[in-house]
């Protein structure tokens, strides 16, 4: 679906000078599956993932997205951010509603969707609730909501998860892998950014292990356990440790 061919970018320090963030990024994201990104702090994880949702472009290498060369946003790439990335002044509804407002979808259609999007990712009764009267965990629903809504055919998630309690992050990731599993989502793949091994094996049919300065795409590990998966079972266990 997505493919990276030979992909760096580098950013200006403010002293002047050029510094490489990615370099050689060479990946394809397949339809079905879901990959892992395994990575330390700075080396260029969500660089890479705003790349792949055309948020910013690449300083070399080719993004292609269904055999198209990627230029901007496109209709069928879904990212959650890090930090929710949330209208502090939008309630969860309007929250959910602006991609859709943007791609110049009409009102009534755009709250059908949005109600949907809103049930199915567990927040129905907070349509008109601020995100600052919410949970973290709640917020990143909405952010889960304001991407699925767009019936994404790529879902780029950066650590979705991660800012979120373990149990609440393991409760939101289970309910992802469900919808997933019994086929719920219209989405075809997932790159899920991750810190975290065991969400990684969790989650993944195969695992990026990234390197850092300048990051780029060291190894991959295929893992071959059926689905669904449990974190308590004895080969999710052996491949952790
Ligand atoms: P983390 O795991 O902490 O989220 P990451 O792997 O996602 O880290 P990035 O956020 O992609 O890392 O950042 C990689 C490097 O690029 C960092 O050194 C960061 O300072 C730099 N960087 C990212 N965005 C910009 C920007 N807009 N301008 C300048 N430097 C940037
Ligand atoms: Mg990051």
């Amino acid at each position: 679906l997505i493919e990276l061919k030979n992909v760096a970018k580098g950013f200006k320090s403010a002293d002047g000078s050029q510094r490489s963030v990615l370099e050689d990024v060479d990946f394809r994201l397949e339809k079905g599956e879901i990959v892992a990104l395994l990575g330390q702090s700075g080396s260029g994880k969500s660089t890479l993932l705003r790349i792949m949702a055309g948020l910013i472009p690449a300083d070399v290498g080719d993004v292609h997205y269904r055999g198209q060369p990627l230029f901007g946003p496109a209709a069928g790439i879904a990212m959650v951010f890090q930090s929710f990335a949330l209208f502090p002044w939008l309630t969860v509804q309007q929250n959910v509603e602006l991609g859709l407002e943007a791609a110049g979808v009409g009102a009534a259609e755009r709250a059908q969707k949005a109600a949907a999007a809103i049930e199915l990712i567990g927040l129905a009764g907070f349509e008109g609730a601020l995100p600052r009267e919410l949970s973290g965990g709640m917020r990143q629903r909405v952010g889960m909501a304001r991407a699925l809504v767009m019936q994404p055919a790529v879902l780029l998630m950066d650590e979705a998860f991660s800012a979120l309690d373990v149990l609440t992050g393991e409760r939101l990731r289970n309910e992802i892998l469900a919808l997933w599993d019994g086929g719920q989502m219209p989405t075809q793949a997932m790159l899920v950014v991750s810190h975290n091994i065991e969400e990684a094996v969790m989650m993944a049919d195969r695992v990026l292990i990234f390197a850092s300065n300048p990051g780029r795409v060291r190894a991959e590990l295929p893992i071959t356990l059926p689905r669904p998966r449990r974190a308590d079972s004895a080969e999710v266990r052996l491949l952790i440790d």
